[in-house]
């Protein structure tokens, strides 16, 4: 993103300060109009960013819930690291910055007239869209799986109002004795590469407080995942053999739930009694944007890298996991990064500007292992001589691997860096 830190370092330094001091001041009611749904890691990162480099345009921001729950940092509600008031955050900030945040579903985007019509039936008008809605469930793809199903067998994979991440909590302490907790994993492409592995790891750090005779059974649709040694190293050295994980080659790919029987149901016909189940079931773009005929059959959105334009309404800007943008993973952090290069270049596009130049992509995702022991994987990105988006060699990196007692000090600096990482982000999103 150098060129828009380039370009617009004064304006942002600008608004800013300005935003603060007479936020009404700079609300435009005439400027072009941007329209952001989704009000999450891209879609705030977007309202946010729009309004500190553009103070002329006028900014909507669409999304129904009165305050934001992060699925980063989920999992520690799980680990009793975290309650749920510390990773919700308000709008406030936005609208302080002159943002309109309208709390409504989005529920038609009209691309030829432009406009997003509301549940409540109004309807908002947009010279550029960002959209940022995250993901779909596929409901039903795994047999038993439906809506009523994940209030037994709790998701936790979407923030939406905590109820999700708090129902998988209260089942896991009040856990039997030595009972089992079940995760049924999904294959590729979904939402968090590494988050299902750090989710094994925050259950198995609560359990052996509080319940360490308790079996975590992971069955997995793949056959490796992000970080996997890094992690099986982890659990080895502090949950002992309280973790199994059991892999697509080894009958671990679920296709059938019995929430009544607390059953998980493997390809080859194994049936698995679980006290406590989370599955995390497979995942396509969300619904409005699927049903403004952005996605093509995958299930997903696509775009140009260069931009985020949808490739079907070039007026669109699709940012987040809803998206395609491999090889760059479908984090949080690339929603936010993406954000700001959406936005320059929907921006730019109105006023009949070029797109910034060679924009750069960021991703690090931290993981816990434990209380006090992180790891992280990270990545730079670019375009290539073909527009492809491709990770810029020797750029990122990952923890190295070893035994704890030679990485003790790095794995707790981690931990740490995470934290960090956690409110520098938010920030950027709410402040
Ligand atoms: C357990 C877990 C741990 C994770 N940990 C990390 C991590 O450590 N680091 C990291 O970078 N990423 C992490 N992620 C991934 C991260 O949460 C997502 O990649 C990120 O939220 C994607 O941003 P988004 O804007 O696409 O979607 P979201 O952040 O989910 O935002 C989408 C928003 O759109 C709204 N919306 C949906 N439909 C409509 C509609 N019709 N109208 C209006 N609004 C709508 C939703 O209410 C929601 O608020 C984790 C995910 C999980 C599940």
């Amino acid at each position: 993103m150098t060129m828009l830190t380039r370009r617009h370092f004064g304006a942002l330094l600008a608004g800013a300060s300005f935003a603060v001091a007479a936020p009404s001041v700079l609300r435009a009611q005439n400027g072009p109009r941007l329209v952001v749904i989704g009000g999450g890691f891209g879609g705030a990162s977007a309202a946010r960013y729009a309004r500190m480099a553009y103070p002329d345009v006028a900014v909507t921001l669409i999304e129904p819930y009165t305050s934001f729950v992060t699925c980063p940092y989920g999992n520690l509600i799980l680990g009793g690291k975290r309650e749920l008031s510390q990773i919700t955050h308000s709008y406030d900030g936005l609208r302080a910055r002159g943002v309109d945040v309208v709390h409504e579903w989005a529920s038609e985007i009209d691309p030829v007239a432009k406009t997003v019509a509301l549940a409540d039936g109004a309807s908002v008008a947009y010279d550029k869209l960002i959209l940022s809605p995250g993901i779909g469930i596929r409901w039903g793809e795994l047999e038993g799986y439906d809506e009523a199903a994940s209030e037994i067998f709790p998701h936790a994979w979407m923030g939406g109002d905590g109820s999700q991440i708090s129902n998988l909590r209260r089942q896991i302490e009040n856990l039997p004795e030595g009972g089992v907790v079940g995760l049924a994993i999904p294959g590729n492409p979904f939402r968090c590469p590494p988050g299902p592995y750090e989710r094994i790891s925050m259950i198995a750090h609560y359990l052996k407080q509080h319940n360490p005779t308790a079996k975590i059974l992971a069955f997995d649709s793949k056959e490796g995942f992000s970080k996997q040694g890094l992690f099986q190293d982890g659990w080895a050295e502090l949950y002992g053999d309280m973790i199994e994980w059991i892999p697509a080659n080894l009958d671990g790919t679920i296709v059938r739930v019995d929430p009544a029987e607390k059953v998980f149901e493997s390809e080859f016909g194994e049936r698995h009694r679980v006290d406590v189940g989370n599955v995390i079931p497979p995942q396509f773009a969300a619904a409005i944007a699927r049903d403004a005929g952005l996605a093509n059959e995958t299930g997903w959105v696509p775009v140009d890298p260069a931009t985020f334009a949808a490739a079907a309404a070039p007026d669109i800007h699709v940012i987040g996991d809803a998206n395609i943008a491999p090889p760059m993973p479908k984090s949080g952090y690339v929603a936010n990064t993406t954000s700001k290069v959406a936005v320059a270049a929907a921006i730019a596009d109105l006023r009949g500007e070029p797109a910034p130049e060679n924009p750069v992509y960021f991703n690090t995702c931290y993981s816990h292992v434990g209380a006090d022991y992180g790891i992280s994987v990270a990545g730079v990105y670019r375009l290539d001589a073909d527009g492809k988006i491709i990770e810029t060699p020797d750029s990122g990196g990952i923890s190295p691997r070893g035994p704890l007692a030679d990485h003790a000090h790095q794995r707790a600096r981690e931990a740490v860096y995470a934290d960090g990482w956690y409110e520098s982000i938010t920030r950027d999103m709410f402040s």
